[in-house]
């Protein structure tokens, strides 16, 4: 077992001696510690969480982080219903440096990044505890499709809401929500082909997790939000009480 801890140990120090760790959104060599030295302490620190609430559909300022007046409004009067309760999220996906680090975490397939970019968001999270209620929260991940998950070997949104659950002391589920069907990237649609997109590919398989509860739904980017509300209206339907958002970063 020590010998295994210290094998391991020098194979790392080896690895780093031969590809040093950079920065992934500097770019420079960082010198930390391999799991502490994917964002080096001059990029984390120049990050700028918000701790503002915003309406999930038009972004107005809100002070608790629900549909604005006139959104609920509107959507009162329109077929296309909202699902989403609450959206909270900590930065700008127009941040250059945080959508580094999510591009990096997500397609450039640097697991590790799992860690630094968990604990921005649990310390967004302490700092909202007392205007937003985080207690008897269940937590569910965004699901992948197999066929992506397989690519790319983990669900993203699945390892940060791990750890948010640690931190709050909260429930957590996988076995939930399941993404049947797979779908093309929203970002890539036009309006209109986005609801069409995302129809019947969300499945709720267990509803007696969720019943009566309030899900915090945990994903990295949101964009027009269709994809939120549509895991949103799965879980709605098959009992669930609230469903509150978390993304890293708004679109
Ligand atoms: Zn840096
Ligand atoms: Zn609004």
């Amino acid at each position: 077992m020590i010998m295994k801890k210290l094998l391991t140990g020098i194979e790392n120090n080896f690895i780093d001696f031969l590809f040093p760790i950079k920065c992934v959104v500097c770019k420079k060599e960082t010198g930390l510690k391999r799991k502490n030295k994917l964002i080096c302490t001059d990029c984390l620190v120049n990050l700028s969480p918000s701790f503002n609430f915003y309406c999930p559909i038009c972004e107005a300022r809100t002070i608790d982080a629900k549909l604005c007046f006139s959104c609920n409004l509107m959507i009162g009067n329109t077929e296309n219903k909202f699902y989403l309760d609450q959206l909270l999220y900590p930065f700008s996906y127009k941040d250059q440096s945080i959508q580094k680090i999510i591009k990096s975490f997500k397609y450039y397939f640097i697991k590790d990044l799992e860690a630094p970019i968990s604990r921005l968001a649990i310390n967004y999270l302490e700092k909202i505890k007392n205007q937003i209620d985080l207690n008897d929260l269940i937590l569910i991940p965004a699901p992948l499709h197999k066929i992506k998950f397989n690519q790319r070997g983990y669900n993203q949104s699945e390892l940060i809401a791990v750890r948010i659950a640690e931190y709050l002391n909260a429930e957590f589920t996988t076995d939930c929500l399941s993404k049947i069907k797979p779908t093309k990237d929203q970002a890539n649609l036009k309006e209109d082909k986005r609801l069409e997109n995302l129809k019947s590919a969300f499945l709720c398989v267990k509803p007696w997790l969720i019943t009566g509860k309030r899900v915090l739904l945990v994903d990295d980017v949101y964009t027009t939000g269709a994809t939120m509300s549509e895991c949103a209206r799965v879980l709605k339907e098959a009992g669930a009480k609230e469903i509150v958002g978390l993304v890293i970063a708004r679109g």
